[in-house]
């Protein structure tokens, strides 16, 4: 499911379910459900260990947010729906909106996508005033309160070990350890959640783990911005290139720039290697901004990720009442593709549906059935492109080697086709599912023969070049 098919926010469909709900975890997911507890619970306690800054900035427990973090449109939309008014805030404190279809220089194939016919918003900004300001606004609802440095070490459990009734916390600045009881706990502690263990520990099977190796890794700086150039490019990988990168506008006129690689063919720590790196990238851009412009960071920032990771929690049988997990700790992406919060965005609104058809009986099982086909989307698109390497190993969904070769010359028919275009970033933006791109207006003009396919020879100075078919 996407945007399109996920059913919108809608205040007052949720009635009275609980007293307490305890969120253990207070990045992106943890605070978007959060919000939507807020409307069935008398108090929402979010549990996070790290201190929270006053300002945005970098904090241990999100590592990546020195990244960079791009927002999905299902991601802005989604947002906007749950905290009206949310990228207003996001402009008038820095951010810039600028057009995903123009502004955004999307290289593939050997050259750059053509602008689109529409608008695509796309709010640019640093992952942590992103979250700061969601903070701001997901704490200021009524019933929500955050206790920051401190860490969820257990779930409290009945007799029969059949319900969590609230977790277990350590205080990081005192070392107190303190019982907090609840109706609902919802696990938003990201990639190392530690839930599966504890399943194990008390009799309950653990999920079955999807695991894709990829071997990536981030190299990541910020560079001087002048305030009117608003362009973000981004170049994927490639076989046989596992290198790629992407560079985005954000707050206080700066470009946030980061380089990667897969498999092993990773970006250097250091500023020389990196602009080595950057000039064997198909584009120039990159090289010459890095090359040119001031820099704003203290060295390179890096950041390993070896794998995608889905927990199959909707295959099993049995799950203790009144426990969720939700966002990175169910599933995490391979983050070029930028989906992680947008799909723990599209999850808080499931789990908002979920709230509103029914009491806390059964509400697992019903979140999990619901949020898998949110998964399944952003798993495929990642999964799918990174099996475009031979090196990429784990379990291959059916029909990616077909689905790659049509998206191949999808990409190098929308070198000029700006509909195309329109119809990719829609799919990588959570819009609309990859199976958007095979419906007949669209497959029609990708499979379409162009003269170059039939071999048309070029008479001089036509223009005309040959072309190469999938
Ligand atoms: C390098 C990189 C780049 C990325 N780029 C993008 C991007 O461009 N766009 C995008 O949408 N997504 C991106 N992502 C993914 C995105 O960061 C996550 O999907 C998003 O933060 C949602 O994750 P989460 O809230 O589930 O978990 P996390 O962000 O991992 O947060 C988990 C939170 O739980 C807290 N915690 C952990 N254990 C405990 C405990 N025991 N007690 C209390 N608190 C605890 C942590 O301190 C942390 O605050 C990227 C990820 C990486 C690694």
């Amino acid at each position: 499911m996407t945007l399109e098919t996920v059913s919108r926010y809608q205040r007052g469909q949720v009635a009275d379910v609980g007293d307490r709900a305890v969120v253990v975890g207070g990045s992106i997911a943890g605070l978007l459900t959060a919000r939507v507890l807020a409307d069935g619970f008398d108090e929402v306690t979010i549990l996070e260990r790290d201190s929270l800054p006053d300002e945005p900035g970098a904090r241990r427990g999100v590592p990546q947010g020195r990244h960079v973090h791009v927002l999905q449109e299902a991601g802005r939309a989604t947002l906007e729906d749950l905290l009206p008014g949310f990228g207003e805030e996001l402009i008038s404190a820095g951010a810039l909106m600028i057009d995903g279809l123009s502004d955004f220089r999307h290289h593939e194939q050997g050259d750059f996508l053509a602008d689109g016919p529409r608008r695509v918003p796309m709010y640019c900004a640093t992952r942590p005033l992103l979250e700061h300001l969601v903070r701001r606004r997901v704490t200021d609802t009524d019933p929500v309160e955050v206790r920051a440095g401190c860490r969820r070490t257990d779930y409290l459990v009945d007799d029969a070990t059949q319900t969590v009734e609230g977790v277990v916390v350590r205080d990081d600045d005192d070392g107190g350890v303190d019982d907090v009881p609840a109706d609902l706990v919802v696990d938003a502690t990201g990639r190392t959640s530690q839930t599966p263990a504890w399943l194990e520990e008390h009799g309950y099977e653990p999920p079955d783990v999807d695991e894709v190796h990829i071997d990536v890794r981030y190299s990541t700086v910020r560079i001087e911005r002048p305030p009117d150039d608003r362009r973000a490019f981004f170049v994927p990988p490639e076989p046989p290139r596992a290198r790629g990168a992407g560079m985005f506008p954000i707050e206080g006129d700066r470009w946030v720039a980061t380089l990667f690689g897969m498999h092993g063919d990773h970006p250097p720590a250091d500023p020389d290697g990196l602009c080595e790196f950057a000039a064997t990238l198909p584009i120039t851009e990159l090289e010459r901004l890095l090359d040119e412009q001031p820099w704003n960071s203290d060295g390179v920032a890096q950041y390993p990720f070896p794998s995608n990771r889905r927990r199959r929690f909707e295959r099993l049988d049995r799950f203790p009442d009144g426990l969720l997990v939700v966002g990175d700790a169910v599933a995490s992406f391979n983050p070029i593709y930028g989906q992680g919060m947008s799909v723990a965005a599209l999850e808080a609104l499931v789990l908002h549906h979920a709230l509103a058809d029914g009491d806390r009986d059964d509400l697992p099982l019903r979140f999990f059935d619901r949020a898998e086909p949110v998964v399944d989307v952003p798993w495929s698109i990642a999964v799918g492109g990174d099996f475009a390497f031979p090196q990429t190993e784990g379990p291959k969904p059916r029909g990616t080697d077909f689905f790659n070769r049509y998206l191949d010359r999808l990409v190098r028919k929308a070198h000029t086709n700006g509909d195309l275009r329109d119809a990719l970033i829609r799919v990588f933006m959570m819009e609309r599912p990859p199976s958007s791109l095979l419906r007949p207006g669209v497959a029609w003009q990708v499979v379409r023969p162009t003269r170059a396919d039939l071999g048309t020879v070029p008479r001089p100075g036509s223009g005309i070049q040959s072309g190469k078919t999938p």
